[in-house]
């Protein structure tokens, strides 16, 4: 086991005349034990980043640390890591037992009946004891998934590092997978950094999520500390699902005035001094729609979910999404009134999308605000 300490870690590829700065001075800390996700959009730096953290990639500036041992300059092979990839890769030739055992056996002086023990019992924690003896092509993909697991935990690695290894999976099965695997991190308590595109995925798994956009680490946070307290408009609109509602308003004074004769009274207006247009948010769960709202909007689509409906309005040119109760049911066409609290408003810069105001000014514990640019 080991913390990880990456310090102004940046990776810049030159491929021909030009130079792509996949990660750009990027600091963070993984605890000993702690699951940490890497989220952000695709192209945003969450592979390379790992992908340094194993020693596949030599960093341009910066260093690593594995606990005590400073790995910079270390090969991947002497790091004491193991990866899982979306790519199982597994050797078809070979079954699952030697699937397992074959990176103990290459890498380890372990007797061949120390490795068959240990294969077996990391075999028995993923519940393919009885696929021992099978090959890769006999198995479904949640199976593969589980002996590319074995593989990387029957290493006993100090790290583990995880790149989408769900994504190859069904919607129901990467559901359970994640619990599965969360579940085994916790017993096994190693150190793990996994990679999601997916931030459903990062907020259900992470003991804290970093969100990186562009190459720049935004923010890291426990789940909820990120999606209440997001440092700027991306990581607010990239964390949630539906995606939070934003539109542009105008100040004055106390009010705020926004398209479609959007407007709303804030009864605190310190976050706004020295403003005069801001970008407002508001969550799709804050929205109430009733009959003495102050705004109003054009229902365009109900959608039930069963527990309950995503309401999609139009505000001129604007969509707002409202999680409602299943028992409220507009029409499309029909024009409802709603309103939010104002202690549930996010307000960020109109500029640099900095916020000025989330959800409770009160900072989670544990959060901690990286930079935002
Ligand atoms: P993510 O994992 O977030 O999708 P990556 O870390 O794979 O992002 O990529 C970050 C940026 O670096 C992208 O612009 C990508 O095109 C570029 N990149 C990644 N690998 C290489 C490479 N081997 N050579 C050149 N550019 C690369």
């Amino acid at each position: 086991m080991a913390r990880i300490e990456i310090d102004n870690l940046t990776k810049v590829y030159d491929s021909g005349d030009e130079s792509i700065v996949a990660v750009e001075d990027l600091d963070l800390e993984v605890e000993d034990g702690e699951f940490l996700v890497l989220v952000g959009p695709s192209g945003c730096g969450k592979s390379t980043t790992l992908r340094c953290i194993a020693g596949l990639e030599d960093v341009t500036e910066g260093s690593l640390r594995f606990g005590e041992r400073d790995v910079t300059a270390l090969r991947g092979s002497e790091r004491d890591v193991a990866m899982v990839f979306q790519n199982y890769a597994l050797y078809p030739h070979m079954t699952v037992r030697e699937n397992i055992g074959f990176g103990l056996k290459l890498s380890t002086k372990l007797t061949a009946a120390e490795i068959s023990e240990r294969v077996e019992s990391v075999a028995s924690m993923l519940g393919i004891t009885d696929l021992l003896e099978d090959k890769p092509k006999e198995l479904s993909g949640g199976q593969q998934q589980r002996v590319a697991l074995g593989r990387a935990i029957v290493r006993e690695p100090a790290v583990f590092l995880m790149d989408e290894p769900l994504s190859n999976l069904d919607a129901k099965l990467r559901a359970e997978m994640r619990t599965e695997l969360q579940e085994l991190q916790q017993d096994l308590d190693v150190t793990t950094v996994y990679v999601t595109h997916d931030q459903t995925e990062a907020m259900a798994m992470g003991d804290r999520v970093a969100v990186m956009n562009d190459g720049v680490l935004q923010q890291v946070g426990p789940p909820e500390g990120i999606y209440r307290q997001p440092v700027n408009e991306f990581v607010a609109n990239f964390i949630g699902s539906p995606s939070i509602n934003m539109l542009t308003a105008e100040i004055d004074g106390d009010s705020l005035t926004g398209p479609a004769g959007f407007s709303y009274r804030l009864s605190d207006t310190t976050s706004v001094k020295g403003h005069s247009r801001v970008r407002v948010g508001v969550r799709p769960e804050d929205i109430t729609i009733t009959d003495d709202g102050p705004n109003s909007a054009t229902v365009s689509v109900v959608e039930p979910m069963g527990n309950e409906n995503f309401c999609y309005m139009e505000l001129g040119d604007h969509e707002l999404t409202a999680r409602i109760d299943p028992d409220l049911r507009p029409r499309a066409g029909e024009t409802v009134r709603f309103t939010f609290d104002e202690e549930a408003l996010y307000l960020f810069d109109a500029d640099s999308g900095a916020a000025l105001k989330t959800k409770s000014d009160a900072v989670a514990p544990g959060i901690e605000t990286e930079v935002s640019s």
